[in-house]
């Protein structure tokens, strides 16, 4: 999908898509490298080197894209035909390992690992008990479920990762198989968060994005499920970053009507948003009831004013925003001068981090008619 690259003189690569791939120059360049016009240069030089956008805002919420396969397809997600990158293209375990570290040594204090699917990642152990060495206050995972069992979880807790956020949109069989085009279940799935929760991976958090006509009359049950388990069920708004561009804004069902829906038979209080930074709006259940529901309404809602979070793809190409349409080839970099995690300094990588980060948009524009979809999809941005 990435591989028709153009390069240029400018320490740039436009895909014929349109997205640009911005690399530090073969030869030395004096830095910041890639300040856009009109920006003035990230405050390098201060003695506290944090990463810091443009815009005031502080990274300290790292996603990690661990790989961009999947054994699903999910249909707001990723294509049947689906071409992934190359694997000398993903980043080996010590080069994740390695940013996540010189991340954190900036200031990141919670790292997700995402995806694609994490759990295919063959040393995925591995990096979740050398990641939880790190300083950092979170490590969590998302996962589609399919993969694990009890004694996988309870290894992964004991390895250091904290919680688990599973994906699941509906609790019928055959809505299943035609959401995912997977052969799992919704019991396997459900095996999985009771599993994650008998492990300790708590607050078990459960993901389900509603597309008009597909799931969004079984919001009742998967709220009456997260109350039978005593989970917090998050209902996130379908958002333009499908692979198939099949996102309409009549198939997005929006915050206001997924609550009214629920708050027709299950009484809510708002307890608002979890941290300066949280995503989602959080609700418990007035009756009293265990469980949670939580609205990530990245659509209707807007919480980019409050962000503190920095992507970096399975393939090191750091993306400052979930919607950018420009990334920055830290592989390039890490692997100049003979690859593997020789490569530039570790305070070259910083200042790279930095600069990127530095350009981080100010927020999406889905609700505009600029709106210009990333060519990459969910699945290799790392949700
Ligand atoms: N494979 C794992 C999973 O499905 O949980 C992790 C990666 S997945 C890309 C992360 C999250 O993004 C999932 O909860 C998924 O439902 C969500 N997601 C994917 N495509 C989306 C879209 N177009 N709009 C909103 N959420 C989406
Ligand atoms: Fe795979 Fe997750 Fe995308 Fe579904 S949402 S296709 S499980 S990466």
């Amino acid at each position: 999908m990435f591989s028709d690259l153009r390069p240029s003189l400018y320490g740039e690569n436009r895909h014929p898509s349109g997205l640009v791939y911005h690399h530090r120059p073969i030869m030395s360049h004096p830095l910041p490298i890639f300040t856009p016009p009109g920006l003035t240069p990230p405050p390098r030089a201060s003695t506290q080197r944090r990463l810091i956008d443009s815009h005031g805002r502080t990274i300290r919420d790292l996603r990690l894209g661990v790989t961009d396969r999947c054994n699903f397809r999910c249909v707001y997600c990723m294509d049947p035909d689906v071409r992934f990158l190359r694997k000398s293209q993903l980043m080996t375990l010590p080069e994740m390992v390695r940013v996540a570290r010189i991340c954190v040594d900036l200031g990141v204090r919670k790292i997700r690992l995402t995806g694609g699917e994490p759990t295919i990642y063959p040393h995925l152990d591995d990096l979740i008990g050398q990641l939880s060495r790190l300083p950092i206050d979170d490590l969590a995972m998302t996962t589609n479920g399919s993969l694990f069992d009890l004694d996988r979880a309870r290894l992964w807790k004991r390895l250091g990762l904290r919680r688990l956020t599973l994906s699941l949109d509906t609790l019928r069989e055959d809505r299943f198989t035609s959401i995912t085009r997977s052969s799992t279940t919704p019991a396997k799935v459900i095996a999985s968060i009771t599993a994650a929760r008998d492990a300790g991976l708590r607050p078990v958090r459960v993901n389900a994005v509603i597309v008009r006509g597909r799931n969004e009359d079984e919001i009742l049950d998967l709220v009456a499920l997260a109350r039978e388990l005593d989970i917090e069920m998050r209902f996130i708004e379908y958002m333009p970053l499908d692979s198939a561009r099949a996102w309409d804004r009549d198939k997005m069902v929006s915050a206001r009507e997924i609550l009214d829906i629920i708050e027709s038979r299950y009484p809510l209080r708002a307890i608002g948003r979890q941290g300066a930074s949280g995503t989602s709006l959080n609700h418990e259940f007035a009756d009293g009831s265990p469980g949670g529901v939580g609205i990530i309404a990245s659509v209707t809602r807007v919480f980019c004013s409050r962000c503190s979070r920095l992507r970096i793809t399975a393939d090191a190409q750091v993306r400052p925003c979930l919607f950018s349409t420009e990334e920055f080839d830290l592989r390039s970099l890490m692997r100049e001068g003979g690859g593997g995690v020789g490569g530039a300094s570790d305070r070259a990588i910083e200042d790279f981090l930095m600069d990127a980060t530095w350009t981080k948009q100010r927020g999406h524009s889905i609700n505009e008619a600029t709106y210009v979809q990333p060519t990459r999809p969910m699945s290799s941005i790392g949700g």
